[in-house]
C-alpha cells in the first residue's frame, strides 16, 4: 500500500512543479466542505439523553462524511482517500515532499509543537491518510497513538494544524457461558477471545484459584464494552460488572471508581476485591491457553498429606509471590531444590519449592510485592516433572491454603457507598439480560 501511495504521490509532485503552483480554489472548496460536514455532523449529533436507540445509524454520518457536495457553479468535490504505511527511516520530510509540499512549510511543520504532538515523531507500522483531490494533496492525517488524529490541512496559505479525538463506538453487551471443560473452551463457546478469560481470571484473582478450582458446571456473566471503529472491533474495554459462580459459591464484582478516581473491582457490598493474599502463586495470564485448556485439575486427596498444592505447568512458568512480603528463605535442596519462603505478617508465611531458577535480585532480606515474580516452575529437587509446590504457614506451622481466610483489604462507605450502589444495581440489571446490548458513542481516551 505504501508504495502505492509513494507512486501516486510522485505523480502529485509532477502536477504540482509542472506550471505555476496551482494554488486553485480546490483546497480552499475542500476546507469548505470539511467545515459543511463538521457543521452537519454537529446538527445530527444527538443532545445526551436522546433516545440510544437510535445511536447506531449515526455511525455511518461518522464514517462518510465525504460526500461529494455539489455547487452550482464547480464540479463536484469528491476527495481521494489514500492509506499509506509508515516504514522505519520514514521521515515527515521524505513522507510529505513526496507529495509535492514545499520545504518551508514541512521545516514550520516539523518544528511545529501541536497540543504536545511532535509531528515529525514517526513510529513505524502506523498508517497515515493523504487525500486528494484533482490530484492536489488537501490533507495528510496521521495517528500519533491510539486516541488522537493529526490532520494537516493544506489551503491557500501555510498549512494548517488540527488535533482531534479519535472517534471510537462501544458497545455494552451481556454475555454468559458454562464451564464444561476449560474457561477458555467457555468463552470460545460464547464467541469471544481468549483475553477476555485473562481478564476474568484477574479479576478474582483474589477469590478463585483459577487453576484448581473451576468445576464443571461453573458459570459466569459479563457486562462488557467492546470498542469498535468504523464499525470493525478493535478491542475489548472495560468489563464493567461480572459474576462468577463457583462450586455454588458466587462471586460479584463490579468496576468502580472512588474518590481516588482510581477504578478497581468491588464486590456486592461494596468491599474491595483486591485482598492480602491472591488465591495461586501462578498467574493465569502466564500460562498458555493450550495448557490451562487441556483440563481441569482434579481435587487430589492428597493435598493435606502433602503439605502443600502442587501446579503442573511448563518449565519457566513465572512463579508470583501472593502477598507482599520479605524472603526469609532461598536455598537448593535435595528433596525442596531451589526454594523460596516469603513471610508476610507476623502470622503468614509461604513458600515455593522445585523452582527451576531464582527471579533475580532474590535474596534473603529482599521485599516482594504481591504479584511479583520471584522465580521460575522446575523440577528441581524431588519432582518428577515440572511443577510448583505451593505451601502456606500460620505462625509456623504448615495450614492448607485453600482454606485460609483473609479480611478484605477496604469497603466503600458514605457518599462513595451510595454511589457505587447506584451504579451496581444498574449494571446489575444490564446483567441479568444477558445478550441484550446497547451502542454508546464515545470518544477515545476516557
Ligand atoms: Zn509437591
Amino acid at each position: 500500500m505504501g508504495r502505492d501511495l509513494r507512486r501516486s504521490g510522485r505523480r502529485g509532485v509532477r502536477v504540482v512543479n509542472s506550471g505555476e503552483r496551482r494554488r486553485t480554489p480546490v483546497r480552499i472548496r475542500y476546507l469548505l466542505l470539511l467545515f459543511a460536514s463538521l457543521v452537519l455532523m454537529w446538527v445530527s449529533t444527538p443532545e445526551p439523553g436522546t433516545d440510544k436507540s437510535d445511536l447506531p445509524e449515526n455511525r455511518s454520518e461518522i464514517t462518510d462524511e465525504m460526500v461529494p457536495v455539489k455547487s452550482s457553479l464547480d464540479p463536484p468535490i469528491v476527495p481521494e482517500i489514500r492509506v499509506g504505511r509508515i516504514k522505519r527511516g520514514d521521515t515527515l520530510y521524505g513522507i510529505l515532499s513526496e507529495l509535492g509540499i514545499d520545504d518551508v512549510s514541512i521545516m514550520n511543520l516539523a518544528t511545529a509543537d501541536v497540543e504536545d504532538v511532535n509531528l515529525s515523531r514517526l513510529v513505524a507500522g502506523k498508517t497515515y491518510k493523504v487525500i486528494t483531490v484533482d490530484d492536489q494533496v488537501v490533507e495528510y492525517q496521521y495517528e500519533p497513538d491510539d486516541t488522537r488524529i493529526v490532520s494537516i490541512l493544506f489551503g491557500d496559505s501555510e498549512p494548517d494544524v488540527r488535533v482531534s479525538s479519535i472517534p471510537y463506538e462501544i458497545e455494552t453487551l451481556s454475555l454468559s457461558g458454562t464451564i464444561e471443560g476449560s474457561l477458555f473452551r467457555a468463552v470460545e463457546k460464547i464467541g469471544e477471545k481468549p483475553s477476555l478469560a485473562l481478564d476474568l481470571s484477574e479479576i478474582f484473582a483474589w477469590q478463585i484459584d483459577f487453576f484448581r478450582d473451576l468445576r464443571k458446571g461453573d458459570t459466569f456473566t459479563v457486562l462488557l464494552e467492546k470498542v469498535y471503529r468504523d464499525g470493525k472491533l478493535v478491542r475489548y474495554g472495560d468489563i464493567l460488572a461480572a459474576k462468577f459462580i463457583n462450586s455454588g459459591k458466587k462471586y460479584s464484582a463490579i468496576l468502580f471508581s472512588g474518590s481516588d478516581s482510581r477504578s478497581d473491582y468491588f464486590d456486592w457490598e461494596g468491599g474491595s476485591l483486591r485482598k492480602q493474599f491472591l488465591k495461586a502463586p501462578l498467574r493465569f495470564r502466564r500460562i498458555s491457553s493450550g495448557y490451562t485448556g487441556r483440563r481441569l485439575h482434579p481435587v487430589t486427596g492428597r493435598i493435606v498429606a502433602h503439605r502443600g498444592i502442587d501446579y503442573a505447568a511448563p518449565a519457566r512458568t513465572p512463579v508470583q509471590s501472593i502477598g507482599d512480603g520479605k524472603i526469609v528463605l532461598k536455598k537448593k535442596d535435595s528433596v525442596n531444590g531451589r526454594i523460596l519462603k516469603v513471610r508476610h505478617n507476623s502470622v503468614y508465611s509461604s513458600a515455593y519449592a522445585h523452582l527451576r531458577s531464582f527471579a533475580s535480585g532474590m535474596k534473603v532480606g529482599t521485599r516482594v510485592r504481591q504479584g511479583q515474580v520471584i522465580g521460575y516452575v522446575g523440577t528441581s529437587g524431588r519432582a518428577t516433572g515440572p511443577h510448583l509446590h505451593f505451601a502456606m504457614y500460620r505462625n509456623g506451622r504448615y495450614i492448607n491454603p485453600r482454606l485460609v481466610k483473609v479480611p478484605r483489604a477496604s469497603i466503600l462507605t458514605g457518599k462513595e457507598l451510595e454511589t457505587f450502589r447506584l451504579i451496581r444495581d444498574d449494571r446489575d440489571a444490564l446483567l441479568k439480560e444477558a445478550g441484550t446490548h446497547e451502542m454508546v458513542l464515545r470518544e477515545a481516551g476516557r
